[in-house]
Parts: structure tokens; sequence; C-alpha cells
């Protein structure tokens, strides 16, 4: 047994941000030497010779089962790369212990807990050094080993090529036969809503998925017992190759329940990437990017990269070229990466944007009082923000009001300037922000615009321009906002306006209250009554 080619690739630490090095790709024969004649399993070096013609690296590894999965590894490779060594560079670290502990936020070896310098090329996984390589391949290879032991006729039973992957999800017969009252109960007391048509029924166990058996076990690997609501009903929708807006509280599980569908189906691609996940931050991408490669552990052929500023860009283009199944990344880097590279992502079958508040902003609604204000307020927010903003009001014809809320819908427009008019149109649009530009003529209106804000429970807020040309509204608007909470300004909480409209309701008031018949004045109203007829 020897141990195959393999890519050694460095990590990209912190440090190397400031000299701009790029990871390492060591073809070195010294750290062979090195290692020779101790007892340290060592490894063969190569550069990208190590791929076959199609691109692919020359692993074979099946899917969906543990077959075969990194079954040749074991003690030293006789075989070495191309010979040109880079001097100025720091040789791969033979020993665990000559690498450092990694710093918070460092990638951390597998095997021994250092920093986790280099990423193993057949498993994905972060290792310090050679030893700690060979280390974690022979747990590898003992892993699979096992499991093929406990389950040997699922894994004959394996396809020998990923190419022939193949993944359909079928309803489980305990789901199927769940009755329709079983599952609406069920939904209810887990908190499970839906919307959409058809929606197929959820899941109540991991197995109902049918999963490769090396993703089984890595979820029980990774103490995931029973899924979490939102992966209940997420995961097989997903299955399904639907479309998902999702939204669950956070360490709900959101992110397992977007990724094993998108492992299933990167699975069953062959092209490379074929997964892009967008996260708004860096901190976001590298959680999302350790918990995929937990789930992918002994899956083939399923590398990840991770795609994000602060970290050098050389070694993040150097990986996204080799054959990674899985985009993790910051939009911010990935647009760089499109700019200056001309990385083939057409292959993209999967877009899964998690809590990506940059794409996915909801609009800012604006509202005023004329179609001429909606066209010029919008071109001014467009001008001076920048922001991406639109106007919608009466003159707009049917098709392109259609457009307008297709677009916002999508995300396309960060601000909508309305007239009140077609603010009714706009119910279907999620906001976190109401600017009422212009003071509604009256309160109905007032309470109908804010109202575009907190919907469904959640938080928002709307801020209201008003000025004299609202004057009558004031002891309105403050009845009405105060209970809030809402902060309101001292200019109209001491506007004669608004003490004038206090005092003439309050009058009112007492009239009513006077004009009411109660025990304590019905004999006074009688006696009115009959003295004012007895004069007639
Ligand atoms: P998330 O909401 O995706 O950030 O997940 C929160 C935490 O829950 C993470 O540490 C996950 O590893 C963990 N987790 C996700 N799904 C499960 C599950 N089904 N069982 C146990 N832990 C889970």
């Amino acid at each position: 047994m020897f141990v195959p080619r393999s890519l050694k690739i460095k990590r990209n630490a912190n440090e190397d941000g400031k000299n701009g090095a790029a990871k390492k790709i060591k073809p070195e024969a010294e750290d062979l030497q090195s290692d020779k004649g101790r007892d340290v399993p060592s490894d063969a070096l190569v550069t990208k010779e190590a791929t076959t013609p199609d691109g692919h690296s020359s692993e074979s590894c099946p899917f969906p089962g543990p077959a075969g999965q990194l079954a040749e590894v074991g003690s030293v490779g006789p075989e070495l790369g191309t010979k040109d060594s880079h001097p100025s560079e720091e040789p791969v670290k033979s020993f665990s212990k000559t690498q450092r502990w990694a710093e918070p936020g460092e990638p951390v070896c597998v095997v021994c807990g250092r920093y986790g310098e280099y990423i193993c090329d057949k498993t994905d996984e972060d290792v310090c050094s050679l030893e700690c390589k060979a280390k974690h391949l022979l747990q590898v290879k003992e892993k699979e080993e096992k499991l093929k032991l406990s389950n040997p006729q699922k894994a004959d039973l394996e396809p020998e090529s990923p190419r022939n992957a193949f993944y359909v999800y079928k309803e489980h017969p305990f789901i199927l036969n769940l009755q329709e009252d079983q599952v609406e109960n069920l939904k209810r007391q887990l908190g499970i809503v839906v919307q959409g048509q058809e929606v197929t029924r959820p899941i109540i166990d991991f197995e109902h998925c049918g999963f490769p058996e090396a993703l089984n076990h890595n979820l029980k690997k990774s103490g995931y017992e029973v899924p979490t609501p939102i992966q209940m009903q997420m995961i097989p929708v997903g299955l399904l190759g639907r479309d998902i807006l999702a939204s669950a509280d956070t360490g709900s599980g959101k992110t397992a329940a977007f990724l094993l569908p998108v492992i299933i189906r990167a699975l069953c691609e062959s092209r490379t990437p074929s997964a892009l996940i967008l996260t708004p931050t860096r901190e976001l991408a590298i959680q999302i990017e350790k918990q995929a490669k937990e789930l992918l552990s002994g899956l083939p052929r399923m590398k990840t990269v991770l795609l994000v500023g602060g970290l050098p860009l050389p070694p993040q283009l150097y990986r996204l070229q080799q054959h990674v199944k899985v985009i993790i990344a910051t939009p911010g880097r990935l647009l760089d990466i499109m700019k200056q590279s001309c990385v083939e992502l057409c292959g993209i079958k999967i877009v899964v944007v998690d809590e990506d508040k940059k794409l996915f902003k909801p609009p800012v609604l604006v509202f005023v009082d004329c179609r001429l204000g909606a066209d010029l307020l919008s071109d001014a927010v467009q001008k001076i923000t920048g922001l991406k903003s639109i106007s919608i009001h009466s003159e707009k014809s049917q098709v392109e009001r259609k457009d307008i809320l297709k677009g916002l819908l999508d995300g396309d427009y960060e601000v909508v300037v309305s007239t009140g008019v077609l603010g009714r149109g706009l119910d279907l649009i999620s906001v976190k922000l109401v600017v009422n530009f212009d003071m509604p003529s009256s309160m109905d209106e007032y309470v109908h615009q804010v109202g575009r804000v907190g919907r469904l429970g959640q938080n928002g807020t709307a801020i209201t321009f008003i000025n004299n040309n609202s004057k009558r509204l004031f002891w309105d608007i403050a009845k009405r906002v105060k209970p809030t909470g809402s902060i309101l300004p001292p200019q109209l909480l001491n506007s004669p306006y608004l003490h004038d409209q206090k005092r003439k309701e309050q009058q009112k008031d007492k009239q009513t209250q006077k004009d009411l018949v109660t025990g304590a004045n019905l004999m006074d109203i009688i006696r009115k009554h009959d003295k004012s007829n007895s004069q007639k």
C-alpha cells in the first residue's frame, strides 16, 4: 500500500496577509527525505499533476456510501512530484510538535488541535503537519472500515462513480402513512408554519431522507440525533429542489437545514462548482464552512472553498480552481474574484442566501403625497445615496407597476417612493422602515402606511415628517403614537394647535358626559322635561 499522490496546501494564516504570500503547493522532496528513517508517516507532495485530465483528482471516492472512500491510504508513498522546490518558502511542517497553537479564529488541526496550517486534500480537513495528515487519514480509513463492517450489504451496493450518483427524494412510508390531521397537529406543536403550494410533509427523523450512509454517520457524529423543526420542514422541500425562503430563530439549526439539500444536490452534480452559499459576514461564512466540512467528511469529491475578505486572495483563488463543489462566500469577495478571474461559475445550480442582509434587505418604503414628489424624491435618493430607488404611483402603467412589484420582491430595489394611493398595492412587501415623507391627510391613511412595518410580529421603524400643513391632525397623532412609547418632538407636544385640539376634545367629552342619561341625573332630566312641557 502506498500513499496516493496528494497536494499539500498551505492554509492562509492571517499573517500571510502581511507579505501577500500565497498558500504553498509543496512539491518538495526535502520533506520526504527529512522524514526518511524516522518512524513518521509521510506524504508524496505534488502539484496539479495529481489531477486527471478531466480535471478531477485521481482519488476514487464513490457516492453515496463510504465504500472505497480514501481506502488507499496508509504509509509512506514512493512517488515524488515535481522537484521544483520553492527555497524562499517555509517547508511543510513534518511534525505536529513543530507547529504552533492556533490563535482564536484560526483553523485548528483535526488531530492535535494545533494551528491547522494545511488542508488535507483528501478530506478537506485542517491539519497542522504531515504527521497529523497521516494520522488523520488512518483515522478516516478506520472509520470507513467500521462503517463497512456495520453495514456490509449497503456498502457493497454503493455505485462506483459519483457521476452515477442519483438521488430522488421520496416520502418515507412512515410519513406517507400519517393522517393529514396528524401532520397538521405535529406542525402546530412544533411551530412549523408553511406557505406555498403543495409543500411536502415534514420529516421526523433524518432516516426519512434516505441519505448516503456516510452522511448519516456524520450527522450522528455531529450530535444531530433528530432534526430540529426548521430542518424537518426545510430538508424535504430542499431535497425536492424547490426554492425556499425560511425564517427561524438563531440557533435553531437553519445552517444544516439548507446545507443538507445543498450537499445532496452537489453530490449528484459532476460539474464544479455546483453550489454557492452567500453570507453577509466572514464570521458566518467560516462557521458555515466548518459545519459543511463536518457533514461532508468522507463524502467523495466534495471540497469546499471559503471566499471571504480579510484573508489573502491568491490562496482562495487557487483553491477555487481545485474543482471544489461548494463555495461559501461573502458577496464582496465573490465579486472581487469574479472580476479578477475567469472562474467558471455557470455550473452553479443552487444559490442559497443565508441571512444575507445585504442582498435581501427589505426596501425602505417612503410615502409622499404626489406623483411628481415620488419621481423627484426617488431620483434624488438614488443620486445622493447611491441606493437603488424606484417610484411607484398611479401614472405608471399596470405593466410597469407589476415589474416594479416583482423587482421589489426579488430585492432589486433598496428604496421605494410611493404615493399613498398606491401604498395599498404594496401590502405584500415586508419592510423594516417606513418614512412618511409627507404626512398623509387622514389618520386612517397614516395608520395604514405605518402598518407596512412590523408585520407578522416583526420589529420595524416608522419615521414621520410633519409640519403645519397637517396641524389639524396633531392631537390625533400624539394620542395614537404616544402609547407606543415612540418619541414625539417637543415642537409637536408644545404646539398651540395640539393644545387647542386637546382642550376642544375635553370640552366635547364633558358635554357628552353631561348628555348621558345616568341614574344620578335621570330625575333632573325628567323634571326639566316636565317643566318645559307645562310651560307650553
Ligand atoms: P444554527 O442555527 O444552524 O446556527 O445551528 C445552531 C447549532 O445547533 C449548531 O451548533 C449546530 O451544529 C447545532 N445543530 C443543528 N442542527 C442540529 C440537530 N438536528 N441536532 C443537534 N444539534 C444541531
